[in-house]
């Protein structure tokens, strides 16, 4: 039996892309169930894969929410932080399976998340590639092989102009893993850019800077830099459809896992 995928926020720029590959069998044993967005989505009503550039699906973008979760196997879920985990909560009640993408959560949004996992698997990933969860794997090395070695860590992420939330939630995972590879709390050395008399730089420290502008994907670059050298590990998305695939393999993984909060390690095997 194919799994049974609500996609939430549709008519986005990743629903559209989750959709369009997902119709195109871009990853095998899925079926798209239903397709939601806002109220106020000018494409109410369209057809979803039409809409999402793929052939038809027959499946119209809804604005309701609990109707179209209803019968789902799993919501993937790619709109706001504010919204997020209220989507979450109503697919707990359905016992619907969720992969929320959605980044900028705050730390209570993350921490009201983790609760859903108690009825329900999610799998939160701020990253869906695979290169990209195998460079945190690489910086979370790397920072435990350079710690207390003279190197200091700056993040560097590009994003289009649209993006909301600064800096990404990749960059803040990037920053999670160089933190536990430093066994630093990410909280207390956390700085967001520089502006002014900054003063020198402390050595406990990360810095997050975050580029916009065009139509960059997402770029990310993680510099460790000592005096005499630096190394630089780098991650270039070229296309949406990369974080699509892996969105649709999270899907995939999660129908039928026990209720608990998983990343894209756990579907990656990693
Ligand atoms: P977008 O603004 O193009 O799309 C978001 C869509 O969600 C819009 O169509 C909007 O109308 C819809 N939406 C908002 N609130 C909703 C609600 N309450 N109910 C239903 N639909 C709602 O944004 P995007 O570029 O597609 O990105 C969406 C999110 O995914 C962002 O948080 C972004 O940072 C994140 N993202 C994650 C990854 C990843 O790999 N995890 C990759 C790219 C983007």
């Amino acid at each position: 039996m194919p799994v049974k995928v609500c996609m939430i926020g549709a008519a986005g720029r990743m629903g559209k892309a989750i959709i369009r590959c997902l119709l195109e069998g871009r990853v095998e044993g899925l079926t798209l169930h239903s397709a939601v967005d806002m109220d106020t989505c000018p494409a109410l009503g369209a057809d979803a894969g039409l809409h999402a550039g793929a052939p038809e699906a027959g499946v119209p973008i809804t604005a309701d929410l609990e109707k179209a979760v209803t019968g789902a196997d799993v919501a993937i879920d790619f709109t706001f932080h504010t919204v997020a985990v209220e989507h979450a909560l109503l697919c707990a009640k359905q016992s619907t399976a969720v992969v929320v993408g959605t980044t900028g959560m705050t730390g209570d949004e993350e921490g009201n998340l983790e609760n859903v996992t108690k009825a329900i698997p999610v799998i939160l990933a701020p990253n869906m590639s695979l290169g990209m969860n195998l460079l945190f794997c690489l910086v979370e090395e790397a920072a435990a092989a350079l710690k207390g070695k003279g190197y200091d860590i700056e993040i560097v992420e590009r994003h289009h102009r649209r993006k909301k939330d600064a800096p990404s939630g990749t960059a803040l995972g990037l920053g999670k893993a160089a933190a536990r590879g430093m066994q630093w709390d990410l909280n207390r050395v956390a700085v967001h850019g520089r502006e002014g008399i900054a003063g020198e730089r402390p050595v406990e420290q990360i810095a997050f800077h975050a580029v916009r502008g065009g139509d960059f994907v997402g770029d990310h670059t993680v510099i460790f830099a000592a005096e005499g050298e630096s190394v630089e590990l780098s991650h270039r998305a070229t296309t949406r459809d990369t974080f699509a695939v892996g969105a649709l393999q999270a899907a995939a993984w999660v129908k039928g896992q026990p209720p608990a909060l998983y990343t894209m390690k756990d579907v990656l095997g990693l």
